[in-house]
């Protein structure tokens, strides 16, 4: 039976770091703040919206929240999100994505400043991610896999690791940490040929691909640990990942649940850099 790699061991561990660190920065008379920006009313933003805001509430990180119409006009956010950069007492931002089809996405997103851009969507923080170097931060689904590989003691010096998926969101920065940690990888995506051969000659395999269970036993070997970032919905209405888990578990030496894995560590990586962003503010 393989090894699982629970979240909520890794949000348990930074649950404890996070309280002495906002212990730390409540002393010196800074509350880490979190501004979460929703437009609309959608049920997986809402949801999201409200573990984000347990999760910081549990370790006394504050949250503003800031709600705008389904059909709000593109100004209307920019001067929002204008409003947050000129706030000190707002230390990070979250923007809930896709934003309604008629705002560009892309010039919205680099109107917050990268200092407060806790959830990677700028280009500063980026080409920080890519450069190896600290300016902004990293995506949090990208850094919750990091940290969940990190947890759990699994090397990456060396290691063969391919990563399912090259969003900007997922994959793409993700496989750059992990070439920071000196891993050796490959970048997969739809037309990457022999897909189930490439995958099964990687010692880590990190899914991200947002297809249900695309992921069986023939992508597998003996002695893999398997990261499932996917969240999706079967056919019966459950949660389920990318990756087939009844499949694969018996093959791989560890893997991740879902639900009950990477999506669990996302909230708490978020927490992390509201932390940090109130730290660097200083
Ligand atoms: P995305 O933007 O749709 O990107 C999917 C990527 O996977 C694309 O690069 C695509 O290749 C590749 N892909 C799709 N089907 C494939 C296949 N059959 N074989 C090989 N590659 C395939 O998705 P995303 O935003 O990165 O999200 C990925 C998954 O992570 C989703 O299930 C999403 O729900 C989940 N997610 C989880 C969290 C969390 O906190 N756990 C957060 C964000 C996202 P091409 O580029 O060639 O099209």
């Amino acid at each position: 039976m393989a090894k699982l790699l629970e979240g909520r061991e890794v949000t348990a561990a930074l649950k404890t770091k996070h309280q002495t660190e906002v212990d730390g920065l409540l002393s010196k008379g800074i509350t880490p703040t979190l501004g979460i920006i929703r437009v609309g009313e959608k049920e997986d933003d809402i949801a999201y919206e409200r573990g984000a805001t347990k999760r910081c509430e549990a370790v006394n990180v504050a949250v503003k929240h800031f709600v705008l119409a389904s059909d709000a006009v593109q100004e209307e956010l920019i001067e929002l999100i204008d409003g947050i950069n000129a706030d000190a007492l707002i230390h990070g931002a979250l923007l809930f994505r896709p934003l309604p089809k008629y705002m560009s996405e892309d010039k919205i997103c680099n109107i917050l400043s990268t200092r407060k851009d806790v959830d990677g969507i700028t280009d500063g923080s980026l080409a920080g991610v890519f450069a190896g170097r600290t300016r902004g931060f990293a995506p949090c689904t990208a850094q919750a896999c990091m940290e969940i590989l990190d947890h759990f003691g699994v090397e990456l010096k060396g290691k063969r690791v391919a990563v399912v998926g090259r969003s900007l969101v997922v994959g793409k920065p993700l496989s750059m940490m992990l070439m920071g940690k000196n891993a050796t990888v490959t970048m997969c995506h739809t037309k990457t040929a022999d897909l189930p051969a490439v995958c099964r000659s990687a010692e880590i395999l990190i899914v991200a691909a947002g297809r249900a269970k695309v992921i069986d036993k023939s992508f597998c070997s003996p002695g893999q640990i398997l990261i499932d970032v996917g969240i999706n919905v079967d056919e019966k209405g459950n949660i389920c990942g990318d990756v087939d888990f009844e499949d694969c578990e018996p093959v791989v030496d560890a893997i991740t649940p879902v639900p009950g894995g990477v999506g669990t560590v996302t909230t708490s990586i978020l927490v992390e850099h509201v932390i940090e962003a109130a730290r660097r503010s200083i």
